[in-house]
């Protein structure tokens, strides 16, 4: 390990003392627990509301309010361009430019969108190449995807596991299948990060080793995005998706993000399923025969800008520019370390850490692998206060946010397992 660290407490409040985004903890509201703020690590599922969030949908209130259909053009932020304002922040966090991003719908349709776009299956380049275990309705996605062109789930989607008896994938186990199947792979398509062990996959090398076959590379990064620093455009990854409402705290169901790379989001001739969103802004509300994609990202946008289901991405994304991706990172490496240290000092409580220890290869999140009783020692820990969240077979996931958890409250956390397991 790269820290050195300390079981003693004094050491977490010096290192809350040190951290220079401490004070964003103040900017969210925390679930209580016996009328405290309850220990909160479950931001890799729903993040905490930010406080500013309220003010941001009086606004947009209002201008339904007050201006109505002028909320359009005018009003504080005109909902024809909310998207833009969002775009810019969006850009920083997963490395791409603006006319890369768009912000639309949610996660999963987004998904089936990009496939719709980039899996043009023929007679001999069909295959779908994904990690065994992926995100279950990644897995419905690309199901459903493959039959709908007439082919046999069995057949076209290659699952890469694990070799027998480890959790992780290598990446080089990833390169050579993609080697090995090459020209029948059409698309390879992962989780950036796997939601059950945490472990943060290679983009990039994926990335080089599909485009070496001839395929697109798509990534699914709801784990990743707010959480780990991302240069999708230089990576040359071809399509991504994403949600806002873990990391990036923008609420339950709030708009999901895509990415597609310039090469093709500039391409109006890249294939898509259309709507008036993203036609030209020139010729949309002519009403006109012909669909004229945008040139850029925003050219998959399909329906009229769901206002109210931005607000709080629009609100979360002014903290992370006040914050800073880089800081974020940093605090969350040394964060996520402690916690790992800690668990390390309970050999009382039997476990293993299923995410890889090296930190290039994970985020803020730990997954603790229980042979026995994971669930009844789940419920244990929500019934002392301490909010993580199970996902079968056995794992407890545990995710210090480092915007709004503390050197602290991993203390805290380490004292009650100490003191309850
Ligand atoms: C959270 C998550 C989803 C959820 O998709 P929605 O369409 O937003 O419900 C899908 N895939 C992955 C990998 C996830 O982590």
């Amino acid at each position: 390990m790269p820290f050195t660290f300390s079981a003693d407490p004094t050491f977490a409040i010096q290192e809350d003392a040190a951290d220079k985004i401490a004070s964003f903890k103040s900017k969210f509201y925390f679930p209580k627990h016996e009328e405290r703020d309850a220990i909160y690590f479950c931001g890799n599922s729903l993040g905490l509301q930010p406080k500013t969030v309220d003010a941001a949908i009086q606004i947009e209130l209002a201008s339904w309010r007050e201006i109505a259909i002028g909320g359009y053009f005018g009003g504080k932020n005109p909902w024809l361009y909310y998207h833009e304002l969002i775009s810019s922040s969006l850009s920083k966090l997963v490395g791409a430019g603006t006319h890369e991003i768009t912000v639309t719908n949610t996660l999963t349709v987004n998904l089936h969108l990009m496939l719709l776009s980039f899996y043009k299956p023929n007679k001999t380049r069909y295959k779908i190449v994904m990690e065994a275990g992926a995100f279950p309705s990644d897995q419905y996605a690309v199901e459903t995807l493959v039959k709908h062109f007439g082919l046999d789930p069995a057949d076209a989607i290659i699952e890469i596991a694990a070799t027998a008896g480890e959790k992780l994938l290598q990446t080089q186990q990833i390169t050579d299948i993609i080697e090995l199947h090459g020209s029948s792979i059409a698309m390879v398509l992962m989780g950036g990060m796997n939601y059950y062990t945490g472990q943060f996959f290679e983009l990039e090398k994926i990335t080089k080793a599909t485009h070496q076959i001839g395929a697109i590379c798509g990534f699914d990064l709801a784990h990743v995005v707010g959480n780990i620093p991302l240069e999708l455009h230089q990576w040359d990854i071809d399509f991504a998706v994403w949600c806002s409402y873990k990391y990036l705290n923008s609420g339950p169901g709030a708009v999901g993000g895509i990415y597609i790379h310039e090469k093709w989001a500039s391409n109006a001739d890249t294939p898509r399923l259309g709507g008036w969103w993203g036609n030209d802004e020139k010729t949309r509300f002519k009403m006109e025969k012909g669909f004229h994609a945008k040139p850029n990202a925003s050219g998959w946008n399909i329906s009229t800008t769901p206002v109210f289901n931005m607000i709080g991405l629009k609100a979360s994304l002014e903290i992370f520019d006040q914050a800073g991706i880089a800081a974020i990172r940093n605090k969350s490496v040394r964060l996520t370390a402690y916690l790992e240290f800690l668990l390390q000092q309970l050999p009382q409580l039997s476990f293993e850490i299923i995410t890889p220890s090296s930190i290039e290869e994970r985020g803020a999140q730990l997954s603790l692998y229980f042979k026995e009783n994971g669930k009844a020692i789940h419920a244990k820990m929500i019934e002392n206060g301490i909010i993580v969240d199970y996902r079968e077979p056995g794992v407890i996931r545990v995710a210090p946010a480092p915007l709004y958890c503390s050197f602290e409250d991993v203390y805290q956390f380490y004292c009650i397992l100490k003191e309850h397991f």
